[in-house]
């Protein structure tokens, strides 16, 4: 008999590694009605104030109705710490570490903007004080890039992290059992192709994870492996991408409106 101690449990004598599928997976909502959305680094933060200061006009007006959780990307700074850290053949982890503290930079600076609005910084290890953020009237404000800095995963090819600002939104409307996730950029949606570098680029107002990944498009809006995640998400469904640069379309969104490009899981 071995005198290895043990405590019944279910997965007492699993080693958590077989790949026997956990039939009865159904975890809870925690909290449903929480909005998630990011406003993106260089398709908003790094055009200033005249794409911003309108978005912070629709989130004040918004925030008395609306739970928030607003995500920062980074941009422009987080992909010249990318480029410098990449010369000086730094790997992943590292970059992925140092493209954190952008996103972080204009979390706070978005924070300073809407602190008359109740705008509050969270760092990650604040996530379980939203409930009483919300209570108080508040929007927690927090960067977008998931915490995995040096145990950043390795990228199919080439040394950018893969998780970045996008993942991180995305995850985050995940764990929280929000169903649809809001990326603010500066295009109407998913295109065929980058409209920036390819005017005949037509878009896609809606489409499921599957049939992107099978389409194969050259270019993307959010980062591939939210389209991967998103295949398997247990709650954050639908990932909708709009345009901040045109007035009301976020208050549409928050609103529930299919403005922008839906995609969705199924
Ligand atoms: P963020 O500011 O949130 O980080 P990005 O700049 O990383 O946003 O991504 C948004 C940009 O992606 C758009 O401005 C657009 O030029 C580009 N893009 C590339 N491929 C596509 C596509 N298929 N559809 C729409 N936009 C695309
Ligand atoms: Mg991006």
């Amino acid at each position: 008999m071995s005198d290895r101690s043990r405590i019944e449990s279910t997965f007492a004598d699993s080693t958590l590694t077989s790949s026997k599928a956990e039939l009865d997976y159904r975890p809870v909502a925690l909290m449903p009605d929480v909005k998630v959305l990011k406003v993106g680094g260089q398709s908003i933060m790094d055009r200033g104030r005249k794409a911003l200061f309108p978005i912070l006009d629709e989130l004040a007006a918004a925030k008395d109705k609306h739970k928030l959780l607003v995500c920062c990307g980074g941009g422009t700074r987080a992909r010249h710490i990318y480029s410098v850290a990449s010369d000086l053949e730094l790997p992943t982890g590292v970059l992925a570490a140092l493209g954190g503290y952008v996103p972080r930079q204009n979390a706070r600076m978005l924070q300073m903007l809407l602190a008359k609005h109740g705008g509050i910084f969270m760092l990650h290890d604040d996530f379980e004080k939203l409930p009483l953020y919300f209570r108080l009237g508040c929007i927690p404000i927090m960067t977008g890039m998931p915490p995995f800095a040096y145990w950043e995963k390795p990228a199919a090819n080439g040394r950018i992290p893969q998780h970045r600002t996008d993942a991180g939104v995305f995850l985050s409307a995940e764990v929280l059992g929000s169903r649809r996730a809001i990326f603010v950029k500066d295009e109407d949606g998913l295109f065929t192709d980058d409209p920036k570098k390819n005017p005949k680029a037509e878009k896609i107002p809606r489409i499921s994870a599957k049939e992107l990944l099978k389409s194969d498009l050259p270019d993307l809006v959010l980062e591939r492996v939210v389209i991967e995640y998103l295949a398997r998400a247990r709650f954050c469904t639908e990932l909708q991408i709009i345009n901040g640069l045109e007035r009301g379309m976020l208050t549409r969104a928050l609103e529930g409106e299919d403005v922008g490009t839906i995609i969705t899981r199924d």
